[in-house]
């Protein structure tokens, strides 16, 4: 893209270890170089991460899949990246280590801005922790691009928790690709806490959705005011598809 003319190129491609899936005290941890057709083809995160597992299956093509990673699209940071929304809904965090020792970082911390993360100059970015979904736990990924595989003009990754009474207990929702980073709108989640699913439910948060945005990226694809409109419509999808996935339960379990 041009927006940096670095001196020095390395390749990870060939450092030992920083590739693969493992599961951790209830995470699902990939380390930064695992590709993304990996991730797809893999049976744990289909069955322990279905969110991951969608968002994977709308990144671009089987060509990207096969080059593109983990890490790369975490430390690379594009507004409209499916990673990135995952990592915010999932609570999940980035482990970077330099020189200096490690550190982890919650997603929620990391994305910045447009192509900015809290990484470091120094730092390399080695492993990425995606929480499992709870057993119960509805979820959806959505989004619209252009034509199938291009980069999303918007999109929304939603959990939702019910109550054994089959009211809301618990909600995400995460818009992306609308603004400069993804986005948790957390004055959404909360009318949906609490209240029996419905369209009228989510008719209200995806105006809450629609009024949390308020610098819209506005280019050639989309004006701002279409993202807006798109994150309002793709948020009462995700609440469709995501309360059709959910199973009530006792909160806690
Ligand atoms: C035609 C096309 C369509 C695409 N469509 C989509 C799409 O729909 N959705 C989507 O999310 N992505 C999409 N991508 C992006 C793609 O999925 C890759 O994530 C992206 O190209 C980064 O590739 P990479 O993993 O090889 O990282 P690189 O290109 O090697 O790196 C990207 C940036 O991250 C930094 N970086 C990489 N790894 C690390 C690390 N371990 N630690 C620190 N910094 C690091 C690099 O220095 C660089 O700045 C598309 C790409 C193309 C070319």
């Amino acid at each position: 893209m041009r927006l940096a003319r670095p001196d020095l190129v390395v390749d990870l491609g060939r450092i030992p270890g920083l590739a693969g899936i493992s599961e951790r005290d209830g995470d699902l941890v990939f380390g930064a170089m695992t590709t993304k057709a990996t991730v797809e083809r893999s049976e744990l995160v289909r069955t322990r991460q279905p969110l991951l597992h969608a968002a994977t299956r709308l990144i671009g093509h089987p060509q990207i899949r096969s080059r593109g990673t983990v890490g790369g699209s975490m430390a690379h940071a594009d507004p409209a990246a499916e990673y990135p929304a995952v990592a915010l809904a999932t609570d999940g965090w980035m482990r970077a280590r330099s020189r200096r020792g490690e550190r982890t970082i919650r997603a929620a911390d990391f994305f910045v801005g447009a192509l900015s993360t809290a990484l470091a100059e120094d730092e390399l970015l080695v492993e990425v922790g995606i929480p499992a979904l709870k057993p119960g736990t509805g979820w959806a990924f959505t989004e619209l691009p252009r034509r199938h595989g291009d980069f999303a003009m918007a999109g929304t990754a939603v959990t939702v928790d019910l109550d054994p009474e089959g009211c809301v207990a618990d909600a995400r929702i995460i818009v992306f690709g609308v603004e400069s980073a993804p986005a948790r709108v957390s004055s959404a989640e909360a009318m949906l806490r609490g209240e029996r699913p419905g369209a009228a439910v989510y008719s209200r948060a995806a105006g809450a959705v629609c009024d949390a945005i308020r610098n819209p990226l506005d280019d050639i694809h989309a004006s701002g005011d279409y993202r807006r409109h798109l994150a309002g419509v793709l948020t009462e999808r995700g609440l469709v598809d995501g309360v059709g996935r959910a199973v009530p339960q006792a909160v806690g379990s």
